[in-house]
């Protein structure tokens, strides 16, 4: 192991980390091949999530993933280290704490922001790029309503309830339209009036998000504008004081609280290393993503200058690049170290996304040469896509089932592009009563079977026989039950609801391979089944009543439900099993049932699994 060649990868971003997950898999059963990544944070941060933060739309831990967790059961060491400078001819990695040698490393320290040498700018705003930042810009919000309440005097306190962001661009306009859509909570919850908050969005530019068509601004700003966010463009800010906001000619904003989201350039690493940079602190890189310095060096994700071939600009500082270069780079390593052909960096870029709070959005989409505008709902439905593919790749079920539960399920305010449809409001105490009817009544069910089963299995009352032509399955099965001597079971059903044709000729078509023989009786698998459905119907009834695994047993009783209606056989009382069956799975149990001890019992130890940390199927 000593002799193992080492891939640090530096940066656990969306560059870094899917880079670490790449070149894990890749020398998988390596043992001559050692994967680290270093990054000055334990978790990785969904940084394009930040203002759902800061503008508390979503929970502060819904942005972070710990790497343990990433990397858990996989061939990727973390390292929690903050490095400070590169010797690149000695391969070495430094920081405070020691010294990192590798024979390969990856570049994926991302940026922070630019403040282009404005005076003020950098002690007199607040910035978005780090977890951190959104959690402190949210207290900061929370704690000027807070104190503007109590203020008598009138300017100090308008400038309190002043909010500017500067810069036009994605994550400028992102973070006003999600403050906009917040403060309606705010000014309810702080006793202020709403036109006493005054929301501005800043930019040097003639218009904001540049690089989108015309059409396609226009219902950015109309969206700003319909939630009074006033536009001031054109406007280069020439200083930035305590309380105030200079934009040269355009006059000055009075304002407590200045956001910084005007620009980007490196890490701040990248001003203490010797390597070839262009682009305000990028690396510079060939085709293969290598830089062009020392070939062992690669470079993911923002760090990466290079202009692909036919095009005049650097790939965009983006997460689809950081997307795109991660495998890119660790194939690349792969075809080094085991040889092998290199890959060139072609990225076909598929467009961007804004979002205005949680309900709107706009996009423009599509594949080079062919790009298109999307409506409000589809563009949100995209977003949402693309994340949770991301997140899949990331931290599979876990973080897909989290991101679901705060973006649709557990919002606040309606701030959803469902709106408040999918909130989980109600508490569960209210389904105990139905619990336990839904319980009792199919406890009854399988209870009333159960003698004719025991007595004679193979007297089958819950199967149609088989009829040829296509008779109707009530007529065939008020038949079996008077051929069988279970009348009680069947006619208690009564009339049956119609199922549509397409649907019984699978179900004759599924009977006729596995419940009935060629003679025309029933096979031992009808025998079984029949006697399943009957223990299921108790079963299901007796978790139900007890409260545990109700999820589990009322799904189980919808497809009980569902399998009785496909075989021509139910009342119209399965409506309502059905119907109650579903309002069950939510967490029925949870209140005055057994999964209230249960479950977190269950849960801690199924996390601790290493099948469950490698597969990451597991809640948190
Ligand atoms: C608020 C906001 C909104 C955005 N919205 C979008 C969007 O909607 N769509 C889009 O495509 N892009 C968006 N972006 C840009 C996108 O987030 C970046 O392009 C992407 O994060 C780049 O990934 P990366 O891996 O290069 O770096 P990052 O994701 O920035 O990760 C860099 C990592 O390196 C670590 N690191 C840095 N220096 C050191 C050091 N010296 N030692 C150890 N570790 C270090 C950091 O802790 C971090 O984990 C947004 C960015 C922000 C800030």
């Amino acid at each position: 192991m000593t002799n193992a060649k080492q891939v640090i990868v530096l940066g656990g971003g969306y560059g870094g980390i899917l880079a670490a997950k790449k070149l894990g898999k890749l020398f998988k059963k390596d043992d001559n091949v050692k994967i680290t990544l270093i990054d000055k944070k334990p978790y990785h941060t969904m940084l394009t999530e930040l203002h759902e933060v800061a503008a508390d739309r979503v929970p502060e831990d819904s942005i972070r993933i710990e790497f343990e967790k990433v990397f858990a059961k996989r061939k990727v060491d973390f390292v929690l280290d903050e490095i400070i400078d590169i010797d690149f001819k000695g391969n070495t990695l430094k920081s405070e704490k020691g010294t990192y040698k590798y024979d390969y490393l990856v570049m994926g320290t991302g940026c922070k922001p630019t403040y282009f040498g404005i005076p003020g700018a950098e002690e007199y705003t607040k910035k978005l790029w780090s977890y951190e930042d959104a959690v402190g810009l949210k207290e900061h919000i929370l704690h000027m309503f807070r104190e503007a309440v109590k203020e008598p005097n009138a300017e100090k306190r308008r400038k309190m309830l002043t909010f500017v962001v500067v810069g036009g661009g994605f994550t400028g306009v992102e973070m006003i339209g999600e403050l906009a859509e917040w403060r309606d909570r705010l000014c309810k919850d702080f006793y202020v009036n709403k036109d006493d908050v005054k929301l501005y969005v800043v930019d040097a530019l003639p218009k904001i998000l540049p690089i989108f068509p015309d059409k396609l601004i226009k219902r950015a700003e109309n969206r700003l504008r319909k939630l009074d966010v006033e536009i001031v463009t054109g406007a280069g800010i020439t200083e930035v004081k305590p309380g105030s906001v200079i934009m040269g000619e355009k006059g000055t904003i009075e304002a407590e609280t200045v956001v910084w989201a005007a620009g980007v350039e490196g890490a701040d690493l990248l001003d203490n290393i010797e390597i070839e940079q262009k682009g305000r602190k990028r690396i510079v890189t060939n085709d293969k993503l290598q830089s062009v310095d020392y070939d062992n060096v690669y470079a993911v994700g923002d760090n990466i200058f290079y202009i692909p071939e036919g095009e005049e600009r650097p790939v965009p500082q983006m997460v689809e690049n950081a997307e795109h270069s991660a495998p890119l780079v660790a194939h690349n390593i792969h075809a080094d170290i085991k040889g092998g052909d290199k890959k060139s960096y072609k990225p076909a870029f598929h467009g961007a996304m804004v979002c205005i709070g949680g309900k709107f959005g706009t996009a423009h989409v599509g594949l080079p040469g062919k790009f298109f505008g999307l409506p409000s709902f589809f563009a949100m439905l995209s977003k949402h896509f693309i994340n949770l593919l991301y997140f899949f790749q990331v931290a599979g079920f876990n973080k897909c089932w989290s991101y679901v539960m705060y973006e649709f399920f557990n919002v606040k305010d309606n701030r959803s592009f469902v709106g408040g449809h999918l909130a989980k409001r109600s508490p569960n105490f209210w389904l105990f009563p139905l619990r336990l009817f839904v319980g009792f009544k199919w406890l009854m069910q399988g209870w009333e079977k159960l003698p004719s089963i025991l007595e004679n299995p193979s007297n089958i009352f819950l199967i149609p026989p088989p009829v040829s032509g296509g008779a109707s399955a009530t007529a065939a099965a008020s038949a079996t039950a008077a051929a069988s001597g279970a009348a009680d079971a069947v006619s208690q059903w009564g009339e049956a609801l119609p199922v549509p044709e397409f649907i019984s000729n699978i179900v004759s078509w599924t009977m006729d391979i596995f419940f009935y023989t060629p003679e025309g009786g029933y096979t031992k698998l009808a025998e079984i089944f029949q006697a399943g459905m009957v223990i299921g119907e108790i079963v299901v009834g007796l978790l139900l009543l007890a409260g545990l695994f109700t999820a589990l047993a009322s799904i189980i009783s919808v497809v009980m439900g569902l399998m009785i209606w496909s075989s021509g056989m139910a009342p119209t009382e399965m409506l309502w099993y059905f119907a109650a069956g579903i309002a069950l799975i939510g967490g029925s149990g949870s209140t005055l049932g057994l999964d209230y001890y249960v479950f977190p019992i269950l849960k801690k130890w199924w996390k601790n699994t290493g099948f469950a940390k490698k597969t990451y199927l597991y809640i948190d």
